[in-house]
């Protein structure tokens, strides 16, 4: 039921073509003074051609070392979820976050950064046309719900369940998380992540709401 080989699709080269250009655009962009702390810009990384990403709030210590998304310890975390509850390698998924340079010491992105930088984030999102799209934290989960006209309230609140829109030819189901940063720090909230792992594998294999587009793609 998983992946079937769309990269071999001359539209999906397009695709990937298409998304490096992006990436391009990210290393060479100014448009919030962030770029001026930072050791790397962090674009994103992975297969876009699974339709599944993973969007974040913002590059930390260790991904500004290595301009890689979610290799520090949070990363970890994220990476053991996909490979073990998923069952997905984590260079088969697409991950990404809001931002794409560390704001200064960690703290939490300004709404006009924010702003600034949804523009490459609008791109990609618009050149992978996601069918599966988990959003870690609120950052990203509060900005994913704007873009697709969802209504958000808080973190605790909205994750663990199932949101489906309709913006490209296909339907997309968005499944917030918490941020596994946030996991790490606060334990109590280890049992509710996996949970939702385990309902994005529901998803991921069909077997909730509406399974029939998402088998007929994987
Ligand atoms: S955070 Fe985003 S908008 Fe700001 S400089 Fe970095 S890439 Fe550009």
């Amino acid at each position: 039921m998983m992946m079937s080989g769309f990269a071999e699709n001359d539209e999906w080269h397009g695709t990937l073509k298409e998304l490096e250009k992006v990436h391009q655009e990210i290393l060479k962009c100014q448009r919030c003074p962030l770029y001026k702390y930072i050791t790397n810009k962090v674009p994103g990384e992975g297969d876009p051609t699974s339709g599944i990403m993973f969007i974040g709030e913002a590059p930390g210590r260790e991904e500004d070392k290595q301009g890689r998304p979610f290799v520090g310890p949070a990363g970890k975390l994220l990476t053991k979820m996909i490979e073990e509850k998923l069952g997905i390698q984590r260079s088969k998924v697409y991950i990404t976050n809001v931002l794409k340079c560390r704001p200064p010491n960690n703290r939490d992105p300004k709404p006009e950064e924010i702003e600034a930088c949804s523009i490459w984030l609008k791109k990609q999102l618009e050149i992978i046309k996601p069918r599966v799209v988990v959003t870690l934290g609120r950052y990203s989960t509060e900005w994913i719900f704007k873009y697709f006209g969802l209504k958000f309230t808080k973190i605790s609140e909205v994750r663990g369940k199932v949101y489906t829109v309709k913006k490209w030819d296909h339907v997309t189901y968005i499944i917030p998380t918490y941020h596994p940063a946030a996991v790490l720090y606060h334990p109590q909230w280890k049992e509710a992540f996996e949970r939702d792992f385990e309902l994005i594998k529901k998803v991921i294999e069909g077997k909730e709401k509406k399974p029939k587009t998402l088998v007929d793609f994987f």
